[in-house]
């Protein structure tokens, strides 16, 4: 892309999403099937026999999106195919097949890649889906791991990032935040390590933050509570670069606004303790951090009983007309625009 001056223009520039944009804004559809396209979680493939298939991608890249130095190769393989399946989930789906192309360098022994496939096979078999395929080539700059998933939902099941109208809470499971604190503890101790090998990383008593970003569990579980309480979620994302992030896709894919309890955030007590100890503040982790692969969605306020005073997900919002900002409103009720910062990995 070449601007008038014919400056090349940075990738920097445009951020993750505002390169996708420039790169797809004029994709075209030519078959009738592509029911959705590029936008959300999963493309949506429509067939006519009431089913919907659900189709998404997601690459993995050494030194981008983990480090070998602290992340095992097996938690690397189960957390490739629970990034995958998440996005099938957040279409309120269950996943099926995945194929999984790798890069490898020829600094990994066939037992180290060995390793990452019992992650992948033990990942399958917890979320019931089958490797069919694949590819493998050479890399020159670290391992590439790139998995895609293709998944199924009756098509009045299917929840797209777009369906949240006016006054619909604004629901997320599980807690948030988690997954970056353990990320900085791993972090902090290898910067340790680096520093002085003959000291032991310590790393007991945060297992949870660092078992949540090694080895996240997608929500699976909480499908099958929506199917038990007969629910359908108005709009659903997952929450991979951040939950602010994620909050604003749903805004504008739906057309609306959202306002935001800073108080009804689920954030763990060891996350509190453990970004207090790290000197960063316990929201802009729970806001801003990412990798938490919980469900954020909507709900009808008719919804509102089968949500309310259940310990599986907490109700952190609404959703307002469009004309309104998106909102994060604190505990003494004074409103601050929200902000994404998500993952820039440019
Ligand atoms: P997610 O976080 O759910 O994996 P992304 O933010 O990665 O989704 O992508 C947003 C949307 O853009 C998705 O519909 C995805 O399929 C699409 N997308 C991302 N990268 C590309 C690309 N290089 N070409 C075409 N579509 C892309
Ligand atoms: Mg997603």
């Amino acid at each position: 892309m070449m601007s008038d001056n014919n400056k090349n223009v940075e990738i920097e520039t445009l951020g993750e999403f505002g390169l996708i944009d420039e790169l797809t804004s004029d994709t075209v559809l030519r078959n009738v099937s592509s029911h959705v396209g590029i936008g959300d979680d999963c493309a949506v493939i429509s067939e006519n026999d009431g089913e919907d298939k659900l189709l998404s991608s997601d690459m993995l890249v050494e030194g981008v999106h983990f480090n070998l130095s602290y992340m095992p190769l097996k938690s690397l393989g189960f957390k490739a195919v629970s990034v995958n399946v998440s996005d099938v989930y957040a279409m309120n789906g269950l996943p099926e097949q995945i194929t999984v192309s790798l890069g490898v360098s020829s600094k990994f022994p066939v037992e180290a890649l060995k390793e990452l496939y019992a992650g992948i096979h033990a990942a399958c078999e917890y979320y019931s889906v089958d490797l069919v395929g694949g590819d493998t080539t050479s890399s020159f700059s670290g391992l590439i791991l790139s998995i895609s998933v293709l998944g199924t939902a009756s098509k009045s099941d299917v929840s797209l990032r777009s369906g949240a109208k006016e006054n619909d809470l604004l629901i997320v499971s599980g807690d948030v935040g988690s997954s970056y604190l353990g990320l900085q503890i791993l972090e902090r101790e290898k910067g340790v390590f680096n520093s002085n090998p003959n000291i032991q990383p310590k790393l007991d008593g945060y297992d949870e933050l660092i078992k949540k970003q090694l080895q996240p569990i997608a929500r699976m579980d909480v499908i099958s509570m929506f199917r038990e309480m007969s629910f359908t979620p108005t709009s659903m994302i997952d929450v991979s670069d951040g939950l602010a992030s994620e909050i604003m896709h749903l805004a504008k894919s739906s057309g609306c606004s959202f306002s935001v309890y800073s108080d009804k955030l689920p954030i763990l007590e060891k996350s509190i303790l453990t970004a207090q100890e790290l000197g960063i503040d316990p929201y802009v982790c729970a806001l801003n951090g990412g990798e938490d692969y919980e469900l954020l969605f909507t709900a009808d306020q008719k919804d509102f009983e089968k949500f309310k005073n259940n310990p599986n997900f907490s109700i952190i919002g609404f959703a307002t007309d469009k004309s309104n900002a998106n909102l994060l409103i604190d505990k003494n009720d004074s409103a601050v625009t929200l902000n994404a910062q998500g993952w820039r990995h440019f």
